[in-house]
Order: C-alpha cells, then structure tokens, then sequence
C-alpha cells in the first residue's frame, strides 16, 4: 500500500486559485494597483510594491513557452515515490513577460522537450475535489 498522494491545503490568500484548478481553469492574483499578475501573490506586489495590492483573482489562458525543465528521478514525498521519474517544466506564461510557472509536463518523461516548446494548461485530478495545473504539448501550435 503506498502513501497517498499530498494535496495542497488552500489558504485564505490561495483559495481562489485552488477553486478555479478544481473547474480546470488557471487563475492567477493580478494586483489592484497595477494590474500585473504575481505568482505567487505576495503581501505586497512585487511589481509596483504596492502594499495593498487587491491581489484578485482572474483567469489566464495558460499558453506559454518552456524556459527550462527537470526530470524529477526520486521523491522526499513518500506520496510521489510512485509518480517517478516525471518532468517538470518551468512555463513563460503568455499573459507576462517573466510570468514563470512550475509545473509538471503530463505528456512523460521520454517527451522530445526543448527550451522554446510551447505548452498549455493542463489539471491533474488528484482527488474528485482537489486538480493541481500542469502543463501539456497537446493541442498547442508551436
Ligand atoms: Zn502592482
């Protein structure tokens, strides 16, 4: 019998974006003040360092372009160990220059992958309640 898998435990500040994982849709916190995204929302915007951002929530179209990744070959998580080896790809969302997100890539770890590939949103269901974002070539134009 292996260990489950963890699950995020939202808080009051990550609830919105576990809600809208949980729809298969990728929000992200864009400040008040400026209107950039941050990912993650700090207590202050780490573009205009506004220190009551409005951090609010809204959906992104989850398309970007890989600037890096790893295979991930062993886990600490004893609820992962089961899940190697997989990819994590570190995502330049279109929304942003330098919106950068980490997630992992669904399509394998054999995936020809180069920097420049593009990728979309993709929901892993971890439980019937819970969908974490991931990234995946399907259906993307490159
Ligand atoms: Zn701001």
């Amino acid at each position: 019998m292996s260990a489950p898998r963890p699950v995020p435990v939202p808080d009051s500040q990550s609830a919105p974006y576990w809600e809208a994982s949980a729809r298969h849709t990728l929000a992200l916190a864009r400040c008040g003040r400026c209107a950039a995204f941050a990912l993650p929302p700090d207590v202050t915007c780490p573009h205009c360092h506004a220190t009551d951002p409005g951090f609010a929530y809204e959906p992104v179209s989850g398309r970007g372009t890989v600037r890096s990744w790893t295979v991930v070959r062993q886990s600490a998580l004893p609820g992962l160990v089961g899940e190697v080896p997989f990819v994590l790809v570190d995502v330049e969302l279109d929304e942003q220059a330098g919106l950068r997100m980490i997630g992992r890539l669904l399509d394998g770890p054999d995936s020809p992958l180069r920097v420049g590939d593009r990728v979309r949103a993709a929901f892993e269901d971890v439980t019937p309640n819970v969908s974490v974002p991931a990234f995946t070539f399907g259906g993307v134009a490159s």
